[in-house]
């Protein structure tokens, strides 16, 4: 049976089975019954994204939206390139299927039936047998496009800190594979999670932070994520099984293509589900290593006080990870435990940039 073509709006992180009609003036983007109208874009306003030659399916996009639409039925992208000059790329099939697929061969294959259960089922308990290295080159990809362009931060004794700290705390979670730190030089306010235990860190953050416990309280956080697999999740849902398999085996390129920016950072965004699995993690990770573990409700409390008044703090953590009273209460905990950080590794942390 034809593959349906799915539509993703670029704002909740879920695909959608639709119906495509080609008229002369505009594609008409229908629910899969065929009964209501989902988008009309204007042929003048459609591009297909991509490297039609390699990619199984480019994406159709509307000029300047973030919705997409992905056909795969090779009959279906056939009769559209017919009917609209617009999408005459759509024909070019490129000859033979997924050669760089065929070389990974089983592995990549036991790969693939993984993640769809992963993603279809939902289970943080499958996603750990994707493997790891896999996850680690999606998640390099990723790092280069959203933050490629930023000066990282190069003070080794800094880092050291905190990369100490966070394979501390991914080892005292039983995570079987080392993590890294990254300190991005400026803002926003914000720290964020990529596959394959790489962690990204703004120094405007640690700036903001009143003492090393509440940076420690947020990196705990951000292991939850990782503990619990949640960025490939999340990537996942938003680009397609498809897509994100290309991405990891090579096709590094077709994330940059179709996830610029924006779109990546909404597939980053995690759910409230999640938010609370991280907190909860992560201030019990810090109370098993008997750690201060009263940083990250301390830093919500503050950010919530000082409501974000520039565009840069709206996009940063507040959009991310909105502190909200019901998280405060749950990750509330006693000033006891030992600091996360001694003054040196806090300095030293404080001064990471500076150079
Ligand atoms: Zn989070």
């Amino acid at each position: 049976m034809a593959v349906r073509p799915r539509y993703y709006d670029g704002k909740v992180a879920v695909a959608r089975e639709v119906g495509v009609r080609p008229m002369s003036h505009e594609l008409i983007i229908t629910d899969a019954a065929g009964t209501a109208v989902v988008a009309r874009w204007p042929a003048s306003e459609l591009v297909v994204l991509g490297d039609t030659g390699h990619e199984k399916a480019p994406p159709v996009i509307r000029r300047g939206e973030e919705a997409r639409l992905v056909i795969e039925d090779p009959e279906l992208r056939h009769q559209l390139a017919q009917a609209m000059p617009a999408l005459a790329a759509l024909g070019r099939m490129r000859p033979k299927a997924a050669p760089r697929i065929a070389l990974f061969g089983a592995t990549l294959a036991v790969a693939i039936g993984v993640f769809w259960l992963a993603i279809e089922v939902g289970s943080s308990s499958i996603a750990p047998y994707v493997p790891y290295d896999l996850q680690h080159r999606l998640g390099q990809s990723v790092a280069g496009e959203l933050v490629g362009q930023q000066p990282l931060c190069k003070g080794g004794a800094g880092l050291a800190a905190i990369n100490g700290l966070a394979n501390r705390l991914a080892k005292a979670a039983d995570y079987p594979h080392p993590v890294e730190v990254r300190i991005v030089k400026g803002g926003p306010v914000n720290a964020f999670t990529l596959p394959g235990g790489i962690l990204v860190f703004y120094s405007d953050l640690i700036d903001r932070a009143r003492n090393g416990n509440e940076v420690a309280g947020v990196l705990a956080h951000e292991m939850g994520h990782v503990v619990h697999y949640h960025a490939i999740q999340g990537l996942a849902r938003q680009f397609g099984i498809d897509q994100l398999l290309k991405a990891m085996t090579g096709g590094f390129s077709d994330l940059g293509t179709v996830g610029q920016g924006g779109t990546l950072l909404l597939a980053l965004r995690n759910g409230r589900g999640f938010e609370r699995d991280a907190d909860a993690t992560g201030v019990g990770l810090l109370e098993k290593l008997g750690l201060r573990a009263d940083g990250v409700a301390s830093f919500f409390e503050r950010m919530l006080e000082n409501q974000p008044g520039d565009m840069a703090a709206a996009i940063g953590i507040w959009s991310s990870h909105p502190p909200t009273r019901e998280r405060i209460e749950a990750t509330r905990r006693p000033a006891t435990g030992k600091p996360a950080f001694s003054d040196a590794e806090w300095a030293a942390l404080r001064a990471a940039c500076n150079r």
